[in-house]
């Protein structure tokens, strides 16, 4: 017995001595950090595409933001987004007294953080004129030396045109954010039309942080042009945006071949993209469809309640993805009110003998003044 407490005494003095040995006297709390895990944001794809979630309209200390280009990366990597564009403005460095101006840098910078976290990074600028017509994103540029960076209005297209030149992908941004301060800012402008009919334009912002210029949708609608949505950040994502449960930041969905800047970049130039800001959605009808179509499934009756006169069927409607629907009733008898929370399943009923309820998803705009209309299948 005093054997076995002997050796007890021992193994335990030798295991404090051991660990002792080991921390060297400090002892690691790293359970308090942040644990490293990347989210997995899912939303389905169709039409043997997938869904890339994408943020093109970034800036950094290289004009007004407040991050080093790095942070961007790690903003996505944490956040579970596949794409990004650092689209610092070529007019408007006001840290210029401490930073070198260098349109290229942001870029080279973050490149190799990118490309080991798995991130597609997309060379980027904000041509940023005076509004109207205001600013536009230019994206899969060249070098970004020789842009012009004199904002005298005479030179609006000529700058714009220089993106064009280096066969880029230009967005104009945030068409309504002077509509209260600048008369006409807002609208089609001639230099917009030519631009457009040039094929210089290729999409429009329809989201932009937390605004929803609705103007924009329709011009997109009308024109082809594809619907982005970004979230413009200067400062750090996480002091924005309330992340909790079901919220992202606003992106676009780019319906890819591939996860590669090739396909987004073929995508973007087919148009097949959707605007999302977590609980809403603007784009083409034809793709808001689908993507409700391809995250949401019925199941069969699992209750038939006996009535006086007629009975009521229960259905389990179920949603498989992160995006968030709310739902009216427009045509059919049965439950009024939807709300499809991210990756949750809801309970509705309907009169027995009822095939089919048609519903308006308030949250998803295929125009300005138009909801998505969706069929639910009962039979
Ligand atoms: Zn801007
Ligand atoms: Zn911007």
């Amino acid at each position: 017995m005093l054997k076995f407490k002997l050796i007890t005494i021992l193994l335990i003095v030798s295991t404090i001595l051991v660990y002792a040995q080991k921390d060297k006297g400090v002892m690691s709390m790293s359970e308090f950090g942040l644990p490293k895990k990347r989210p997995i944001i899912r939303i389905p794809g169709f039409d043997g595409y997938q869904t890339l979630k994408c943020d093109f309209h970034l800036h950094t200390i290289f004009s007004d933001g407040q991050v080093w280009p790095t942070i961007r990366v790690q903003e996505a990597w944490q956040e579970g987004i596949d794409v990004i564009a650092i689209t610092d403005h070529i007019e408007y460095t006001p840290h210029a007294k401490d930073v070198m101006v260098d349109h290229n840098r942001a870029y080279e910078i973050a490149e190799g953080m990118a490309a080991e976290n798995n991130i597609i990074l997309i060379k980027g600028n904000e041509i940023t004129r005076s509004t109207p017509p205001g600013h536009f994103n230019a994206i899969f540029i060249g070098d970004s030396k020789g842009y012009i960076a004199d904002s005298d209005k005479s030179k609006d297209k000529q700058a714009v045109r220089k993106a064009a030149d280096q066969h880029a992908f230009i967005f104009w941004n945030h068409p309504g954010w002077k509509v209260n301060s600048i008369e006409g800012s807002y609208e089609w402008i001639d230099l917009v039309d030519e631009l457009f009919k040039e094929k210089v334009l290729g999409g429009i912002e329809v989201f932009n942080g937390f605004g929803f210029h609705k103007k924009a949708l329709d011009w997109c609608i009308d024109n082809k042009l594809t619907v982005m949505g970004s979230t413009d950040m200067h400062n750090i994502v996480g002091y924005s945006y309330n992340f909790g449960e079901g919220v992202h930041r606003t992106m676009t969905l780019v319906l890819a071949k591939e996860r590669t800047a090739a396909s987004v970049r073929e995508a973007l130039e087919e148009g097949r993209t959707v605007a999302w800001s977590t609980k809403y959605l603007a784009g083409k009808e034809e793709l808001v469809s689908k993507l409700f179509y391809s995250s949401v499934e019925v199941h069969p009756s699992f209750y038939e309640k006996k009535g006086k006169e007629k009975s009521t069927n229960f259905y389990e409607l179920k949603n498989n993805s992160d995006l968030y629907f709310e739902m009216q009733l427009k045509s059919g008898k049965g439950t009024q009110n939807i709300t499809l929370y991210p990756q949750s399943s809801q309970i509705i009923s309907a009169p027995a003998g009822e095939e089919k309820l048609t519903y308006e998803v308030v949250t998803a705009f295929v125009r300005s003044d138009k909801n998505l209309l969706v069929d639910i299948q009962l039979k």
